[in-house]
């Protein structure tokens, strides 16, 4: 049988590198899409921006053709910005709708027949404990991760017929290089250090004080891709070392 086929977006950087690189590992074969693909990364690197509707459908197209189908899609891309609602650049709000929403939806949009066919489709989404709970200064990220569940939701009740199961998984603060720009952005913003702004402000919320490594959201996506996630659809899949617990 052929191998099960994946999409998986960011896939240069962080978490989305470490996904590439588990289901690499665990037999898919991985269509590794980002704005710039890292060329020693895990899977097939492809250059897309995220953005337009035509990077979407061509990292669709890609992995289709490419590998002759497609099981799973994992939308991870994303970035971040902090600033007061009353300042908060209006641009920078229709990039993170563009890029933590509307190519989630356009990836299942395209895909969505792909894995209707595949018969065990997986749409997996790294949304955030910001999908369930707010911060401030992250008007724009909180609200598209809020829409993201909602999305999921709706994907996992159109999907169940077709086989298609769709969760969103929900980590507190990861080691990647999108929290280390946040430390100096916070930084600013709350006008201390940043080594305070690791302390007082990033672990602040996690009841256990450490930071996530990327391999453990890895680890999160591919229990749900694999035969122990066929109970987890229309759910977040939170991981967020006691965050949402108070
Ligand atoms: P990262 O900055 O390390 O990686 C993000 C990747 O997305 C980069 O490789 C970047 O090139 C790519 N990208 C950015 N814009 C793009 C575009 N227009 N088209 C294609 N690719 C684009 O970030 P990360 O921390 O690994 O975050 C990955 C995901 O995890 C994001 O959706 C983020 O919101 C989510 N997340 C992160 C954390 C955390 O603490 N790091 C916590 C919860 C959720």
């Amino acid at each position: 049988m052929a191998s099960r086929s994946a999409i998986v977006t960011g896939a240069a950087s962080g978490i989305g590198r470490a996904i590439a690189q588990r289901l690499c590992d665990d037999g898919f074969d991985v269509l590794a899409v980002d704005l710039e693909p890292a060329p020693d990364g895990p899977g097939v690197p492809h250059a897309a921006d995220l953005t337009t509707r035509e990077g979407n459908r061509g990292a669709v197209a890609t992995a289709v053709e490419r590998f002759g189908r497609l099981d799973a899609v994992v939308p991870n891309a994303g970035f971040q910005h902090v600033a007061p609602v009353g300042e908060f650049p209006e641009d920078r709000w229709d990039g993170l709708i563009a890029l933590l929403l509307t190519s989630p939806f356009l990836l299942a949009r395209y895909a969505w027949e792909h894995l209707a066919r595949s018969g065990e489709g997986r749409y997996v989404a790294i949304a955030s404990i910001h999908g369930l709970v707010a911060s401030p200064y992250k008007a724009g990220y909180v609200s598209a991760k809020h829409g993201l569940l909602g999305l999921v939701k709706t994907l996992a009740l159109e999907g169940a017929e077709s086989g298609i199961l769709a969760s969103a998984v929900c980590p507190g603060f990861v080691r990647t290089p999108l929290v280390e720009g946040q430390v100096a952005d916070q930084a600013k913003a709350h006008g201390v250090s940043e080594d305070e702004v690791l302390e007082q402000v990033i672990l602040a919320p996690h009841a256990v004080k450490r930071l996530i490594e990327p391999e453990e959201v890895a680890g999160v996506v591919a229990f749900l891709l694999g035969p122990g996630g066929r109970s987890f659809s229309g759910a977040p899949v939170t991981m967020d070392l006691g965050w949402s617990a108070r």
